[in-house]
């Protein structure tokens, strides 16, 4: 077959060249409004059940490693240790099908990760169990697999379906829609996955063809001939000597080149991520996006699941400052039984502190948790999508009564610092009447909302751009009232992880930048090559 092009737009940068495993639009775990949890938990049961009786009829007919193997994914199934955190979100009111796909992508996760063999090549049995109960609850609707190392090709990708595939071996996504400053764009940066979007046509048309992913020029090359390989190939020997002249800056200290330091901290969404990082790398943690940290794990209304990932992350940072946002769902982050479904412009919807107003309950035990884990490290709360001053004190009193609930019980806390996103221009323009402990701008949705270009409708994606002047003055005149007012402002949207931004960002009077972990070395290079020189800040 001839060579072919496609071109979209570079949303999560790097080079791939892999075999496209296509996802027909259908073809995502169904996110539909829940049944009563009984009806879910029963359909659950029901299909946990039914799977199990159709392993042992394998069995019967089975013998040797064949038999051992089923034997080994009956006695898996079997244990309720298996389905009770599923359980445990549809408590919390996901969809069965949601519920069954999260639980098992942590569990098969876990398996991964073990140090013993034997329980790492176990992984593909808790798959063949997921798909198997998957496609009982969801007659019709069974998901294609992606092998390890696939070019995903789709009209768009959900959160979830990005979050239950397998990127360690590598790979790469396509969308024929989608938009670059879409949260799975951002998650795709985070975990290094390149990422090419718009590239218009049809998903289903690529499946099956080799294809190699430019997700710097957003060019993707279909059934690439003997030349574009070799050219390919050179460039991908060239990013690796990039990569390591970035390694060389990690693990120092932000400074520009003329000696002004900047604190570069992390944005992360997953507890496991740490795991992997030295905290040498950055000055603290900018933003851990709990609504993806606790993503279908039921932990949202579980204290204790909760106080134990913010532990952790303040255990990891080593008394360097940890900047934890309560739950960010709505938008684009839809939480069946917890957001609201059928808002006619969800971002300009019941999302962040909004929703957390709609559940107080919800937002007590976050800040229970986080008051909790306060004991254990520098952890500070920050609040998204704050409107206006009342939002702040509504918040500030809700902690003071998590705070005398704990007290009252004897149950070691302290207080945490109360900080907020600026990511609302009624708050960016009127910064001055919010009497919070430290600010973070969220350019993100600071960029959507001024521009009016919905971050995730591609066909405005040129619109919503944080270098616009309109943005970089809201962010300068937050910056000034900082320094004026002696609070600490710091940057954590995803144009704090573009080099392209670094320079303007620093000169805006920015001295405080979170950003993906992928990000650090990247970022603290263009830091050191900035001359800020007779700038004030
Ligand atoms: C932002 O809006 O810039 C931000 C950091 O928050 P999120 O991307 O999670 O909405
Ligand atoms: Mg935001």
């Amino acid at each position: 077959m001839a060579e072919r092009r496609l071109f979209g737009r570079a949303a999560a940068r790097g080079l791939a060249r892999g075999v496209v495993t296509a996802l027909a639009t259908t073809d995502t775990v169904p996110d539909r409004i829940p049944g009563s949890p009984e009806a879910e938990r029963d359909a659950l049961v029901l299909a946990v059940a039914q799977a199990g009786a159709e392993l042992e009829a394998l069995q019967s007919g089975s013998s040797g490693a064949a038999s051992e193997m089923l034997g080994f994914q009956i006695a898996l199934l079997s244990d309720e240790e298996l389905t009770s955190p599923a359980l445990a979100a549809i408590e919390c009111g996901r969809p069965a099908p949601l519920a069954w796909t999260e639980a098992m992508a942590a569990e098969i996760a876990g398996y991964a990760e073990a140090e013993d063999d034997y329980f790492a090549a176990r992984t593909a049995d808790l798959e063949d169990i997921r798909d198997r109960v998957l496609a009982l609850l969801t007659p019709g609707t069974g998901q294609v697999a992606v092998p390890g190392g696939a070019v995903v090709a789709a009209a768009d990708l959900p959160l979830s379906r990005f979050l239950a595939i397998d990127w360690r071996e590598g790979g790469a996504i396509v969308l024929t829609g989608g938009s670059p400053a879409s949260h799975v764009a951002m998650l795709a940066r985070a975990r290094g996955v390149p990422m090419v979007v718009g590239v218009g046509g049809s998903a289903a048309a690529l499946a099956g063809c080799e294809v190699l992913v430019d997700a710097e020029a957003g060019e993707v090359v279909l059934e690439p001939g003997e030349a574009s390989r070799a050219a390919f190939a050179a460039r991908i020997g060239a990013q690796a000597a990039v990569v390591g002249a970035h390694a060389a800056f990690r693990t120092r200290p932000a400074a520009t080149a003329d000696g002004v330091a900047v604190s570069v901290s992390l944005n992360i969404a997953d507890v496991a991520e740490l795991e992997r990082l030295d905290p040498a790398i950055c000055d603290g943690i900018g933003l851990v996006r709990t609504e993806l940290l606790f993503h279908g794990t039921g932990a949202l209304s579980d204290e204790a699941a909760q106080y134990g990932a913010y532990r952790r992350i303040a255990e990891w940072a080593d008394g360097r400052p940890v900047v934890i946002r309560t739950l960010d769902a709505g938008g684009d982050k839809p939480i069946p039984g917890v957001t609201i479904t059928g808002e006619s412009n969800p971002f300009l919807g019941v999302r962040g502190i909004r929703l957390s107003l709609h559940h107080p309950k919800l937002f007590l035990v976050q800040l229970r948790a986080l008051a909790r884990a306060a004991v254990h490290g520098d952890v500070r709360v920050m609040l998204p999508m704050v409107t206006v001053p009342d939002e702040l004190a509504w918040a500030r009193q809700m902690l003071n009564a998590a705070l005398d609930e704990l007290a009252e019980a004897g149950i070691p806390a302290r207080r945490p610092r109360l900080g907020m996103m600026i990511e609302v221009p009624a708050a960016a323009i009127a910064i001055e009447e919010f009497d919070a402990d430290f600010f973070s701008i969220g350019s993100n949705d600071l960029t959507q909302y001024v521009t009016a270009a919905a971050r995730d409708i591609g066909a405005v994606a040129e619109l919503a751009d944080p270098g616009n002047p309109a943005v970089l003055r809201l962010i300068a005149s937050i910056a000034r009232h900082g320094r004026e007012a002696g609070v600490d402002v710091s940057l954590c949207g995803d144009a704090a992880a573009d080099p392209a931004m670094t320079d303007r960002l620093l000169r805006a009077g920015l001295r405080s930048l979170s950003v993906a972990p992928s990000a650090i070395g990247p970022v603290k290079q263009a830091i050191a090559a900035v001359d800020l020189h007779g700038c004030a800040a």
